[in-house]
């Protein structure tokens, strides 16, 4: 087998969104990883279905969001319906204008993630070994022995990293012993993908139907007439699930929806229990967990994908740092450190979300009922709250502000160190053009952002400093004080005639934020701080 005897920086176990993001962001900095999975190949199954913002923007800073923007389309809203009628109508669309490039909730199955990220690692010539699987890990003090198996024979690996991206029933973690706790929801439920001939669920709202016995949801699909219906099994159909089929469900969704469900194509059905557990740990002896091996809940605000990729993206940098000889190793801390918070909150949120939409205590079934209609209307009709709402589905408002490797020295409190870098339009003196601060960022590695009216000298030093102590590893932008980028002042809340220096991560969240331009405060944070090895 062609793998065995090999040594690679990072194996990466699973090919499923999480693994292929992992690749993609360690191929951004020429690091080659070996990503198995023990699928044949890429999966036609849609899976999940939303792609937030926040991913989105990932996607914009690889240069591949076109293609998934081309393929997918946004929700226009969503739809409560109780006991087969509307109860109202809440749209979703550009929600979150002004906050993002893609304000909206995007509809784009997770087989075409897959498949746009598969397209992205062979662009950079990194092949997925398919049919390869892992079967043990033996951790050691400076490398991991792994024992993967193609079907037919075993081979032998070493790897200085693992990743492990193996979903649900990882064995990265089995073998770890990490302890994955939480529950089973005692609910079983179905999952059909199907094409509909019924024009009245109209093809690009969501549309909840919810009830006492229990809920059913139509979430559109990008193609025509095409929908994800998701719903809780009827209590009889659970005695012989291995031999379920549509028409089995149809008849117990037509009672809950109130529609006579035409089904023009069933491309996929499924049933399945649904788990809210979370790793113990996310790292152990060179050892990683991302995506589903590290976190499992349910659906509800299309969240999993989402936080896999992102933990991908979180894990990527800092490991391609540490492999190319620029940082010390302790940067690996701060995966765990920032993305368990995440995590566990994503666990409790969502936990509860979905007992209120399963929930047969009266006290629940009468809020459902009578009062959440009003409740979300009232909600609906604040736009901070929106905002809100938006911010926590999209993911855009996920900060590290607690993370030990972000350093806040500003008197600014709307935006701090450990925050995402906000999404704001510049226009770019240099080159008269109008561009925003995400673009400024879209190449691998640092980003310095100096603001403020800066003589030419000044900006010079601090070019030749970065060129002689970090090449290569800092990008650098200058914004000048102006009236067409005085929004870009204000949301950094920097007074008149004053400056400000800001430090982006490769992650887009802000690392740095000083009042004061200074290199040598800048140097302690990038050396003593994040471990950044100065030349
Ligand atoms: C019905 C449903 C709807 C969902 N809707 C959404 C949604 O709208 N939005 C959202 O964000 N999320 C959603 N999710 C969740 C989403 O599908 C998962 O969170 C996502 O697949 C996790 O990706 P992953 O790469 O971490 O793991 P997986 O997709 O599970 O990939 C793991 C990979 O590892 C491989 N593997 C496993 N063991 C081994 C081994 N020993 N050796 C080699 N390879 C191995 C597997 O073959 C697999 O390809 C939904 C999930 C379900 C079930």
């Amino acid at each position: 087998m062609q793998l065995n005897g090999q040594h690679t920086d990072v194996l990466i176990v699973g090919a499923g969104p999480s693994g292929l993001m992992m690749a993609a962001q360690l191929l951004r900095y020429g690091i080659q990883p070996v990503i198995i999975d023990s699928r044949q190949g890429p999966t036609d199954q849609s899976k999940a279905l939303a792609v937030q913002a926040r991913s989105l923007e990932i996607y914009r800073q690889m240069g591949i969001v076109d293609k998934a923007l081309k393929d997918g389309k946004p929700a226009e809203g969503v739809t409560f319906n109780q006991n087969g009628h509307k109860i109202d109508s809440f749209s979703v669309k550009n929600i979150g204008t002004g906050e993002t490039p893609f304000p909206f909730v995007f509809l784009y199955q997770q087989s075409k993630n897959e498949r746009l990220l598969l397209d992205y690692l062979t662009r950079q010539c990194c092949p997925v070994y398919w049919n390869t699987t892992l079967v043990s890990l033996k951790p050691g003090a400076d490398k991991t022995t792994a024992i993967v198996n193609d079907g037919n024979e075993d081979a032998m690996l070493t790897c200085r990293y693992v990743v492990g991206a193996d979903g649900a029933h990882s064995v990265v973690r089995k073998q770890l012993q990490i302890p994955f706790n939480g529950d089973v929801y005692a609910q079983e439920f179905f999952l059909a993908d199907v094409v509909l001939d019924n024009p009245e669920l109209t093809d690009s709202f969501i549309q909840l139907y919810l009830q006492d016995r229990g809920f059913t949801g139509f979430f559109p699909m990008p193609e025509k007439n095409g929908y994800r219906i998701i719903g809780n099994l009827p209590e009889k159909a659970t005695d012989n699930i291995a031999d379920l089929q549509l028409e089995d469900v149809v008849p117990a969704m037509n009672a809950i929806t109130g529609l006579d469900i035409q089904v023009i194509k069933n491309n996929w059905f499924t049933t399945y229990r649904l788990h809210h557990r979370m790793a113990d740990s996310f790292s152990k002896q060179h050892c990683f967990l991302i995506g589903d091996a590290a976190h499992i809940h349910s659906p509800v605000g299309g969240q999993g994908m989402n936080t896999g990729l992102q933990d991908a993206y979180n894990l990527a940098w800092k490991m391609a740092f540490v492999i190319s000889g620029h940082m010390s190793e302790n940067i690996l801390e701060s995966y765990a450190a920032e993305r368990m918070p995440v995590a566990r909150t994503l666990l409790s949120t969502t936990d509860r979300a979905f007992k209120i939409i399963l929930s047969k205590n009266w006290f629940v079934s009468f809020f459902k009922k009578h009062l959440l209609s009003k409740v979300l209307k009232y909600v609906w009709s604040k736009e901070s709250w929106r905002e809100e709402f938006f911010k926590r589905v999209s993911q855009i408002g996920i900060s590290y502000r607690d993370s030990q490797i972000n350093l806040h020295l500003s008197n600014a409190t709307k935006v701090k160190a450990g925050d995402r870098l906000p999404y704001l339009k510049v226009f770019d003196e240099k080159k008269q053009e109008e561009t925003d601060l995400h673009e400024w960022c879209a190449k691998p590695g640092f980003t310095l952002i100096v603001l403020g009216s800066f003589k030419e000298l000044d900006l010079f030093t601090l070019a030749k400093w970065l060129s002689q102590h970090y090449p290569g590893l800092i990008n650098f932008f200058y914004l000048p004080a102006s009236a067409k980028n005085q929004p870009v002042f204000d949301a950094f809340e920097i007074p008149k005639g004053k400056k400000k220096a800001i430090i982006v991560r490769p992650d887009m969240h802000i690392g740095f934020i000083n009042d004061v331009v200074a290199i040598d405060m800048m140097d302690n944070y990038l050396v003593n701080v994040l471990g950044l090895k100065k030349q």
